[in-house]
């Protein structure tokens, strides 16, 4: 790549950190985020720049559905393609009242970080459809996502764009995202159009833990390369976990496993704390008889705010975005944030948390074990094979390290950088390390390749 253009928005950027954001929504950390890693890109051109920032392709569809009760009704769906110069885009299909083309497009960005820090060949994308599960029969479903499929057409694909499960969308929605996929394109092996499909469909074993389990390959890397203050180890740390679904019930088993005290769990319905530590089984049974944590005997009600402010070594954000705010982030009392959910950190709580010395093990590393092993699933369809679990999470683990090695390599990189004097910045942050990583990687394929034509 040619010579520094130092861009507006990096200059804009300098103004705008100081700033509280307004929105606080997940297009609105997106974009703060990027601008920020950018500041630390010397030779990003201009043109690359805007290029990175706009998704490549924003698909918007209106699509008619019979209903249980006979009347028809019109739902609107979105696929965003953000960027598929590393390979095809891959991304879940999120089905939910408030899915919007920015909240879609800005989840596409972030899947062309994480594929490209994971060094998984792919881009990024997301989806989704403005519905409320909670409201709508399985038949509805079903043919809400057929409807949605026929739709898109050719737009996905086991080479151009690879869907997977996201908020309120399972092995099942993916079954049905292959079968109407399949119909349309008989006489080919068409599995791997979409990842997260029940194993007898060709999913793949180890991917319902996976994203748990990648948190843990990559916290255990990172105290191993010593970048958390007054944290050695998993063994014996308080934990915390918000969020209690796919991501955050598998870490509550697999970081116990690992030796860890789970101080407190929460999920929509709030929180309980006990200081000698949760038994996950009991934890998780008593949820699932129940259908939420609180009033787990022999543990304390507490809420959800109660519960990022603990005292522990740990705390694991894995529900949803914007959990740590400007407002809330001074209460944290944890020594590390591992997150596991996309987005929960804004850019103002960054800037608070930095400032208390509180490591962010950001997201696009810490819950990458879920794309990673979706992307053994592609594999594993593409080579008509399958993999065992051993294998699975010997490769996973294998990624997880690789991909906290480089964040830690760039960040050392930066931090040298902030303290030439050179330039007056702030030291960088894991995230801007890691966003670094992503961010040349993409360019620099993008350069190989002379996509401009
Ligand atoms: P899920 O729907 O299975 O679980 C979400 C959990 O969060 C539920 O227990 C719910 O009760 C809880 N919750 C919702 N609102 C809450 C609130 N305000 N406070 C506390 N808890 C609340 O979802 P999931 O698949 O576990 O995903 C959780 C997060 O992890 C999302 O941000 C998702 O994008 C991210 N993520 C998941 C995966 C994956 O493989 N599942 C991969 C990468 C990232």
């Amino acid at each position: 790549m040619t010579s520094l253009q130092l861009p507006i928005l990096v200059e804009q950027y300098k103004h705008m950190k100081q700033k509280t954001v307004a929105h606080t929504g997940l297009d609105a950390i997106a974009d703060e985020q990027f601008a920020r890693a950018i500041t630390w890109i010397d030779d990003l051109k201009t043109g690359m720049i805007d290029y990175l920032k706009f998704p490549r392709r924003v698909t918007d569809v209106h699509f008619p559905v019979v209903m249980d009760d006979d009347s028809v009704k019109t739902f609107h769906g979105y696929r965003v393609l953000h960027n598929r110069a590393r390979g095809p885009g891959k991304g879940g299909m999120r089905y939910h009242p408030t899915v919007s083309k920015d909240e879609v497009a800005a989840l596409a960005k972030l899947m062309t970080w994480k594929t490209a820090v994971a060094n998984v060949p792919f881009g990024g994308a997301k989806g989704g459809v403005v519905c409320d599960t909670k409201q709508l029969s399985q038949t509805e479903l079903r043919r809400i996502t057929r409807a949605f499929v026929i739709e898109l057409d050719d737009l996905i694909g086991p080479h151009t764009d690879i869907p997977a499960p996201d908020m309120y969308t399972n092995q099942q929605t993916m079954a049905w995202i292959y079968d109407t996929f399949d119909v349309m394109h008989r006489g080919q092996n068409n599995r791997a159009v979409v990842t997260g499909k029940p194993i007898e469909l060709g999913g793949s074993v180890g991917r319902d833990q996976a994203t748990a389990r990648g948190c843990l390959y990559a916290t255990r890397q990172l105290l191993k390369h010593q970048k958390v203050p007054g944290l050695a180890t998993i063994d014996g740390a308080r934990i915390a976990i918000q969020g209690l679904g796919n991501a955050g019930g598998a870490a509550l088993r697999l970081f116990h496993e690992a030796g860890a005290r789970i101080i407190a769990v929460s999920d929509s319905s709030g929180g309980v704390f006990s200081a000698s530590g949760l038994d996950p089984d009991t934890a998780l049974d008593f949820k699932r008889q129940n259908g939420s944590i609180t009033g787990l005997p022999g543990a304390k009600i507490i809420t959800n705010e109660d519960l990022l402010g603990l005292e522990c070594e740990i705390l694991i954000p894995a529900a949803m975005e914007c959990q740590l705010r400007e407002d809330n982030a001074a209460s944290v009392n944890a020594k590390l944030i591992v997150e596991a959910a996309n987005g929960p950190t804004t850019p103002a709580a960054d800037i608070v948390l930095h400032e208390k010395n509180v490591i962010v093990l950001p997201d696009i590393v810490a819950n990458s074990g879920g794309v990673i092993v979706s992307y053994f699933e592609w594999v594993q369809n593409l080579e008509n094979q399958r993999w065992d679990l051993d294998k699975v999470n010997t490769r996973l683990e294998k990624r997880m390290l690789e991909a906290v090695d480089a964040m830690v390599e760039s960040w050392i990189e930066l931090d040298a950088k902030s303290n030439s004097g050179a330039r007056q910045r702030t030291s960088p942050t894991l995230r801007d390390a890691a966003l670094v990583t992503a961010i040349r990687r993409v360019a620099e394929v993008i350069m190989q390749r002379d996509i401009w034509g």
